[in-house]
């Protein structure tokens, strides 16, 4: 798979972001703890290029692609989109960026109103940002189009349609305000195999034809492989493993990676002794001090309960984790 965005700046940079949620208690409400559910993480996603996001459900992917479109708010850190920190751009500046980045979700049924024609559904963000040019019906059957929907489409409600065809119908609706960046949100989770293939390739065919990068995010490894041009491992709100899919999935350098590559069957993978994990992810409001993955590491050491890990890099690849590079015990 090439990756145009390796080339070039980056369209999407992460710096050390964090979001975490404040549990209140009490008659008064105070703020007793926070839900670390994104601690600390930076990333950087290309043009033209599909960073796939994994990990077990509650570890924080959610949460980081809702932050990057707003719909979370940021505790700290930097989100630069084409340069211009989100997190700090005036109201207005954002508002003009807002169409650039959009999401779609794993439940397209909850995302379209079910009291609206396809047609009203696709075209309602370009009159809302005034970007429509023609008429409605025009747009909305050229939108269709580009996901695969037949023109009588536009007539008919959600109800109507399949999950499959409903997943088409958000991204067309995605499409219709000419995103540059689209985190997809275990997008293909709820369909059936064969229509999960179809969907991707689609996806793929929208990278080539649009010019998009994706943030794919999925606990499905053989969905991330097939898709993706780099991989980003995350576990407790931190990345613990980033590099070229490949590589992640041949050589996974993490043992959390090991132990997610060794519970699912992808063909064609090297054979090596299996890491089964065991255990349940500890809570985002009380996190293991040291390296988060320790109490279910089979490769504990007594610095993995002590110190977090730094960032070992290795060629385009980096790993958290005491066992890469000069600290080993
Ligand atoms: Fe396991 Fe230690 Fe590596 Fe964490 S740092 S993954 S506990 S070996």
């Amino acid at each position: 798979m090439n990756n145009p965005g390796s080339q070039t700046a980056p369209l999407l940079e992460i710096r050390n972001l964090k979001t975490w949620f404040p549990v209140r208690r009490g008659i008064f409400s105070s703020v007793t703890r926070h839900v670390r559910a994104v601690d600390g993480v930076s990333l950087s996603i290309g043009r033209q290029e599909t960073l796939g996001l994994v990990g077990e459900s509650g570890c924080g992917k959610t949460t980081l692609g809702r932050t990057l479109l707003g719909l979370d708010r940021a505790t700290s850190g930097q989100v630069l989109f084409d340069g211009k920190d989100l997190l700090t751009l005036p109201s207005r500046a954002r508002q003009i960026l807002r169409p650039r980045l959009q999401m779609i979700f794993q439940d397209p049924y909850s995302s379209l109103n079910p009291r609206m024609t396809i047609k009203g559904i696709v075209t309602e963000g370009l009159v809302e940002h005034r970007l429509l040019r023609g008429t409605r019906e025009q747009e909305a059957i050229r939108l269709l189009g580009e996901v695969g929907l037949p023109p009588d489409a536009n007539y008919r409600y959600p109800f109507e349609f399949s999950g499959g065809q409903r997943q088409r119908i958000s991204l067309a609706r995605v499409l219709s305000l000419r995103p540059e960046f689209i985190v997809c949100d275990e997008a293909v989770s709820a369909l059936d195999v064969s229509v999960q293939a179809q969907m991707l390739n689609l996806l793929m065919d929208l990278k080539e034809r649009h010019a998009l990068s994706y943030l794919f995010i999925s606990h499905d490894l053989g969905v991330v492989k097939h898709i993706s041009d780099r991989v980003a491992v995350m576990y407790l709100g931190h990345i613990v493993e980033e590099g070229r899919t490949e590589e992640i999935m041949d050589h996974p350098g993490h043992p959390y990676t090991q132990a997610l590559i060794d519970a699912v069957c992808i063909p064609g993978r090297p054979r090596r002794r299996k890491i089964i994990l065991s255990g349940e992810i500890p809570s985002p409001i009380n996190p293991p001090p040291g390296c988060p993955f320790h109490p279910r590491c089979p490769r504990v050491m007594d610095v993995c309960r002590r110190e977090y890990p730094a960032e070992c890099r290795q060629g385009t690849r980096r790993v958290y984790c005491h066992l890469c590079g000069p600290k080993q015990e």
